[in-house]
């Protein structure tokens, strides 16, 4: 490399944020540096989609930058397989260019904060770090906001930020939370947008990938990616959003279906979570949207989708910050069991696993629904091991990053943390997936049968998982009824259940 900088700042590829201080002014002593890195390419087995859709969009950042007259050295992972690991390559490139300083963003990975925290050891020269100006809470928000429960942190926020409030400062409609407002099933004859896709050509990437014996998971059409690659996309999905999916959102936010992969949801995980969209831009349009046309949609609808981000978003950020790096590691069940080779094909004949699991590996995307009470609900009553759970998930999502993954795949799918952010466990018998849509209708399983080969697996796993986890459930509030509701079975009834369920994880792997 024949460059020479006085200062050297790293991008790592989910600080696609185009609006950071850094790009404000162009510093010809600047040259930052981005890199497809072998060591993020196979932390875990990602989607291919995933790792086309961050180098591909990486790329376009980089040259969004040039453009803007930065200077960019960008590692292509051909070049970047020379090197051992991130420290290794800065160390290499500060003495190629002969720079006095190195800069770089706070990550937003645990693993990630480590491996740069620790380059002032290797490197000569100071090395400094700044904030990656993205979030809306600081990573200590734990600490300094003192109600550890979502809604009131949410409550704080949207006082804090004047996120639908009235002119006297209070909550619009009155209350803080529409939730038991929206949660409906999809009508028969409901119709949804056709999903805002792109179509990326990214077959020379793909060719990279190979030649570098990436090995990942699931499938893609290399000559259509549909994923938003840059700022630009990413708007036009936010608008595509507002005015075709907004007003159902929170109305069919829990609803199921093997009809469609996406409903109203935004698809905008990918482009929030490598920071081309901001959280606060997205709220306000939403807000703006919705003040503009509250003849077509209602409260409900925009607080529903405003809590995800403002609220969940941001809660779980700071928890994992709060609770890292024990976190990552914690089995409150102390489950074991290995995951079944369905969750690798899709192959099962559980309707709601097959077509949840199906369109993961098809797009590198479910819902929040199908992840929370279709695939990690299964996970839990079958007691699968959390870490195998947790690898699964951070491989195969789009928008798949340890901050967010952990805490939503660990905590509030796997309770596996004991209940830091669920009240309770998130399980349910088949009678839930049956409510929500329409999974059912089509199943080799029995949603009605609660005993038998035919049974819906589910539905005895369900009181399995009570039963065998009595010791530590059973003083929860918010299961004494069900409890109470399992006792209450004849005594044969309860052993036929528990029986049934011993068949079904007999042959977990044949279900
Ligand atoms: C087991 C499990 C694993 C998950 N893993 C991830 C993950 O790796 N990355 C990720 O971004 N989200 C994760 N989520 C949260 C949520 O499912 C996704 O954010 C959402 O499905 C993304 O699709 P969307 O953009 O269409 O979301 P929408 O339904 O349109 O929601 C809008 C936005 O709200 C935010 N949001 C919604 N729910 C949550 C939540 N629980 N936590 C944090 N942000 C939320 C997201 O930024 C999302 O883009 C996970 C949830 C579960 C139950
Ligand atoms: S019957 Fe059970 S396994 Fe089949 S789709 Fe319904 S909930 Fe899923």
């Amino acid at each position: 490399m024949n460059q020479t900088a006085m200062e050297i700042r790293l991008i790592l590829g989910d600080q696609l944020n185009a609006y950071h201080s850094w790009f404000q002014r162009v510093d010809d002593q600047v040259l930052y540096v981005m890199a497809e890195l072998p060591q993020e390419a196979t932390y875990v087995r990602h989607h291919v989609q995933k790792v086309l859709a961050f180098c591909a969009a990486m790329r376009q950042f980089a040259e969004a930058l040039t453009q803007a007259g930065h200077r960019v050295h960008y590692v292509t992972l051909d070049d970047a397989a020379a090197h051992a690991d991130l420290p290794a390559l800065l160390q290499a490139l500060c003495a190629d260019t002969g720079a006095q300083r190195l800069s770089y963003q706070y990550p937003d990975e645990y693993r990630l904060d480590q491996q740069l925290a620790q380059l002032q050891e290797t490197l000569e020269i100071p090395v400094s770090a700044i904030d990656s100006e993205h979030f809306l809470t600081p990573r200590d928000a734990w600490q300094s906001y003192p109600n550890h429960r979502m809604e009131f942190f949410y409550r704080a926020l949207r006082k804090e930020y004047g996120v639908l409030l009235d002119p006297q400062g209070q909550p619009e409609g009155g209350r803080w939370n529409y939730d038991q407002d929206n949660r409906q099933k999809l009508p028969k004859d409901a119709v949804w947008p056709e999903p805002l896709c792109f179509a990326h050509d990214v077959r020379d990437l793909q060719a990279m990938l190979a030649r570098h014996g990436i090995d990942t998971l699931g499938t893609v059409d290399a000559q259509r990616l549909v994923w938003p690659l840059t700022r630009r996309e990413s708007r036009a999905l936010l608008d595509f959003f507002l005015h075709h999916c907004l007003p159902d959102f929170g109305r069919y936010q829990d609803a199921l279906t093997p009809r469609d992969w996406s409903l109203f949801h935004s698809r905008l995980s990918f482009s929030l979570n490598t920071k081309m969209l901001h959280p606060l831009e997205v709220i306000r349009a939403a807000e703006a949207h919705w003040r503009a046309h509250q003849e077509t949609i209602t409260l409900s609808q925009v607080e529903g989708f405003i809590r995800q981000i403002l609220g969940w978003r941001e809660f779980v950020r700071a928890l994992y910050w709060a609770h890292m790096p024990d976190y990552g590691s914690r089995n409150f069940f102390g489950h074991q069991r290995p995951l079944p080779d369905y969750f690798w094909t899709g192959k099962t004949d559980m309707a709601c696993m097959a077509h949840s699991i199906g369109q993961s590996l098809e797009f590198a995307y479910a819902h929040h629904i199908q992840r929370l009470m279709v695939i990690g609900n299964f996970a839990l009553l079958a007691g699968l091991d959390p870490d195998a759970v947790d690898d699964w998930y951070l491989g195969i999502y789009i928008d798949a990053i340890e901050w967010v993954e952990l805490p939503n795949t660990r905590g509030m799918s796997q309770y596996a943390d004991g209940g830091l952010i669920a009240s309770k466990p998130y399980v349910s018998s088949g009678q839930y997936i049956q409510k929500m849509g329409d999974y059912c209708r089509d199943c080799r399983y029995q949603v009605k049968q609660k005993t038998g080969p035919e049974s819906c697996p589910f539905n005895s796993l369900y009181w399995h998982f009570l039963h065998r986890h009595r010791n530590v459930l059973s003083d929860n509030a918010r299961l004494k009824l069900v409890y109470a509701n399992w006792d209450r079975q004849p005594a044969k009834q309860r052993e036929y259940i528990l029986d049934t369920a011993q068949h079904h994880l007999a042959r977990i792997n044949q279900l």
